[in-house]
């Protein structure tokens, strides 16, 4: 008897220290320390609809989703909301015939028609109408969003708001930093006027290489960008004279974090889809990219509290079974798809690592508005990991750490030519030891 008393008493000691996790470093275990409370959301931040540029009505697209296991979605059209009546002609929509045949075969006693001039038209579902449709409590949930589009001379910047109550217009501002802040700022202050839990996210930096690391990096209260977005126009593995957008966070978190005092910034996979009628294609499709929210609830506040505290991924095909860290280690576990084998890269900067960028010269030799070049270092990896699991012990030294996993497989339906399925685990400050 005294030695089972001594042997539990053991295993207490042990896992209240958390000092059988540490020599086991199985993510598994890892995993079971967080809230068992939580589940798993799989969403989409970026959608457009016949509402503005894209060719579906919003209730096919929601349907669309809830059938292919989403539990949430957030519309964001360009500078509108759902909520006005709104008549268009069937044959003038983006989607046509095709839309119109796909709303006849989902919701046949559902459609609100009439013809004018031998025009069918029909009245676009209001946001309202299709939550009380389609939302299932505790499985689906539909968001309202806007995607603010403005822009700075020629170069356009879009920002999303997600659980947004009134519409924001566009603010503009005399730089392309200067336009952004000021849409920030007015989605921070309407969230303060109406005690909405609301978020601003920046949208693909690469879109007509727009938007750059450093007008990026001085941005405050504001948390997330697209590091993925699905749309093929978008360039998010950038070129030779534009970083790519996962080159474009390590810059931003390293001169946050390293000589800024700012917090820091989380990376979104999104589908921005707008063409919904022939998947795949070369179109921007839903389907290509998501997050998985960690969340107590299926509820906006829920949800916006979990993207906020970096409990998520983001996704373009790979499901992790567990992602987490302590004050010690990060550790990834991947769930695996049969025939797929995993590249785990934990990626950080070094505190000691030079933050000074040059500017790209045109052939002129005058600067470029464009992403500066930076030291290799910054965002360098840490450590490779062939599998599909890993854990990295932090050394002290790094100012942030995150993760990316990178299937063997090619992604389902890529938006770029070699895209493979990726996941990317959220980036966490280190203390210095
Ligand atoms: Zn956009
Ligand atoms: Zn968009």
């Amino acid at each position: 008897m005294p030695r089972l008393f001594l042997l539990l008493l053991l295993v207490a000691v042990l896992a209240l220290t958390g000092f059988g996790l540490n020599m086991s470093g199985s993510p598994g275990e890892l995993a079971a320390q967080s809230p068992k409370s939580l589940t798993w959301y799989k969403g989409n931040l970026h959608t457009h609809s016949h509402w503005s540029d894209g060719d579906d009505y919003l209730e096919n697209i929601a349907l669309w989703y809830r059938d292919q296991g989403y539990e949430f979605l957030v519309f964001t059209d360009h500078n509108v909301l759902a909520d006005s009546e709104k008549w268009v002609v069937v044959e003038k929509t983006k989607g046509g015939q095709k839309a119109y045949e796909k709303l006849q075969a989902n919701f046949p006693d559902w459609i609100d028609e009439r013809t004018v001039d031998v025009q069918l038209q029909i009245r676009l579902r209001k946001f309202d109408e299709v939550v009380a449709k389609l939302d299932v409590p505790d499985s689906f949930l539909l968001i309202q969003g806007e995607e603010i589009s403005d822009s700075f001379h020629r170069h356009p910047i879009h920002m999303n708001v997600s659980n947004v109550q009134e519409l924001v217009v566009p603010r503009h501002g005399d730089s392309v930093f200067e336009t952004m802040q000021n849409n920030v700022d007015a989605v921070v202050s309407q969230r303060k006027l109406t005690g909405q839990p609301m978020i601003i996210h920046l949208n693909h930096p690469n879109f007509g290489y727009a938007v750059s690391a450093e007008d990026i990096m001085k941005l405050q209260g504001e948390k997330f960008f697209e590091v993925y977005n699905g749309h093929p126009g978008v360039h998010n593995t950038g070129d030779e004279t534009h970083a790519s957008t996962e080159r474009i966070w390590d810059i931003v978190l390293s001169q946050r974090l390293g000589r800024l005092d700012l917090p820091l910034m989380y990376g979104l996979a999104v589908d921005d889809g707008h063409n919904y009628h022939s998947i795949p294609s070369r179109a921007s499709e839903p389907g290509r990219g998501w997050v998985m929210v960690q969340a107590a609830s299926l509820t906006p506040k829920s949800l916006i509290e979990s993207l906020e505290s970096g409990q998520f991924y983001a996704s373009s095909g790979v499901t992790l079974a567990s992602f987490g860290h302590t004050e010690k280690e990060m550790s990834v576990e991947v769930q695996p798809e049969p025939g797929e084998t995993y590249t785990i890269e934990f990626i950080g900067t070094d505190r000691d690592t030079p933050l000074d960028g040059e500017p790209i010269l045109n052939d002129d030799g005058e600067p470029l508005a464009v992403t500066h070049r930076y030291s290799p270092k910054i965002g360098r990896v840490l450590q490779t990991t062939e599998g599909t699991s890993a854990t990295y012990e932090f050394q002290g030294t790094e100012l942030y750490v995150r993760a990316k996993v990178t299937s063997s497989a090619d992604h389902n339906n890529p938006s770029e030519i070699g895209d493979k399925k990726s996941a990317w685990v959220q980036p966490v400050t280190i203390p210095a030891r």
